[in-house]
């Protein structure tokens, strides 16, 4: 499979970067890295010196890589549309000798590499990407790589993400043939991740999480500069649903409100109080936030109306808050219902749980990172802030424990952040060969589950 020639992004004076045509990067990648000498391209891994194997391949692999990740930048699709960027990874991970799933929704594939010989019910270790991209515009006019499809654009990194599962799949698929891969490893490409319902759902509805003991993802993170990862143990991300309460009642004359239901007085007392009431019912630290986005009811001063809305979105920090928020409204709506005798109904609809990562996991990054980078000048940031965002990552974690972590892209040196979802967004693509090591590692490296 060929991919146009590779030429320098993000570059800045000092960078040691791959030329057009170079087929393996042969050296330090990043300035601020003393890696070791590349062993020759090809090199199996070496039990007595797995970072020179494993980096060695790795190194061999980094210029396709990122040829294809520009590839994917071009030509970017949206959620559950991905049809051509489903097309392009099964047809390299069949050339691999991999056998790749397409999901049943046509875009989204799953790959599991089984060593022979392993245990019935060993459980896997999966990696996942998201695949989909955003419904804006490309606004960077000084790439070759910039999307060619108007109101499309990579702009939250997926294309990196895919990239580093891809080559994690390559580097993985080699130690199987070697007879170097003990344990059962999933790689999930996943449709989807921008939109609600998230194609997280897909892939678990499937059965991609059958038989996953732990499950890793990276995610793109422009405030971090390349070559650093960034952890945090608990929720990395957070949880957003929303609602809408419809109030029902006869209606009837402002004359005489104690014969009917006064639904504009009781829905303005559902907004004033409900925030409040959920907050006091709730551990402060879970960081629970109720804010309505619409009200709506009546049509005349002297009537009183049938129908009346609210509308809003209830985020928050901690799972333990996320699971109990739905339930809870529901109880304080009916106590405030019944006071004003008004009909209700409650539509709840679940966006994503928060990330929340389990120790032992990140446990397990950082002990791949320090393992492989120790030294090296890739570095590990610990206790990474929790964004308010939303990522749909959380849905696997509800099968199986595991972790997110952010990888670094920005390019040394850049002043200006340019931020995920935006159309100027960029990375560093040195990041992909950090991210593929990484997870590569995780999966070869000792014999921890
Ligand atoms: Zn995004
Ligand atoms: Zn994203």
């Amino acid at each position: 499979m060929s991919y146009p020639p590779v030429r320098p992004v993000c570059a800045h004076p000092g960078t040691d970067f791959p030329e057009a045509g170079k087929k393996s990067l042969g050296g330090p990648t990043l300035g601020e890295m003393n890696r070791p000498e590349p062993a020759q391209p090809g090199t199996t891994l070496d039990a007595a010196r797995p970072a020179a194997g494993l980096r060695a391949q790795v190194a061999a692999l980094e210029s396709e890589l990122i040829a294809f990740r520009r590839d994917l930048h071009r030509h970017p699709e949206l959620g559950r549309q991905e049809f051509r960027t489903t097309g392009l990874l099964r047809d390299r991970l069949l050339e691999e000798g991999l056998k790749p799933r397409v999901l049943p929704g046509g875009t989204g594939l799953l790959v599991d590499l089984v060593p022979p010989g392993t245990a019935p019910g060993t459980e896997f270790l999966a990696f996942r990407a998201d695949i989909d991209a955003l419904p804006i515009d490309d606004a960077k006019t000084d790439v070759p790589y910039r999307s060619t499809v108007p109101g499309r654009a990579h702009a939250c990194g997926h294309d990196v993400h895919t990239s580093v599962v891809l080559g994690t799949g390559l580097v993985l698929a080699q130690a199987l043939r070697g007879g170097e891969l003990r344990r059962p490893v999933r790689l999930v490409f996943q449709p989807a991740e921008e939109v609600m319902p998230g194609g997280a759902l897909d892939v678990i509805k499937a059965g991609g999480m059958d038989g996953v003991g732990r499950i890793f993802a990276v995610h793109c993170d422009p405030k971090v500069e390349v070559g650093r990862i960034a952890l945090r143990t608990g929720a990395i991300t957070s949880a957003c649903d929303r609602l809408v309460l419809h109030l029902d009642g006869p209606g009837g004359h402002t004359a005489r409100p104690h014969l009917t239901t006064d639904l504009v007085t009781a829905i303005a007392r559902m907004a004033a109080d409900l925030p409040g009431a959920l907050a006091r019912r709730m551990d402060p630290r879970w960081g629970v936030s109720l804010v309505w986005g619409r009200i709506a009811s009546g049509s005349a001063p002297n009537v009183i109306p049938q129908h009346a809305e609210l509308e809003g979105t209830v985020r928050c920090l901690e799972l333990a808050g996320w699971r109990e928020a739905p339930d809870l409204l529901h109880e304080l709506i009916a106590k405030l219902a019944e006071t004003y005798r008004a009909k209700w109904t409650l539509d709840y609809h679940r966006g994503v749980p928060p990330v929340v990562n389990e120790a032992d996991s990140v446990t397990l990054l950082d002990e791949a990172m320090n393992a492989r980078f120790g030294g090296d000048g890739v570095q590990v940031v610990e206790g990474t802030e929790q964004s308010l965002g939303g990522e749909d990552f959380s849905w696997y974690l509800e099968h199986a424990p595991g972790a997110l972590a952010r990888l670094g892209v920005r390019a040394p040196g850049e002043a200006t952040v340019r931020d995920l979802h935006q159309g100027r967004f960029d990375v560093d693509e040195r990041a992909i060969g950090i991210g593929v090591e990484l997870f590569s590692a995780l999966a070869l490296d000792g014999d921890r589950d």
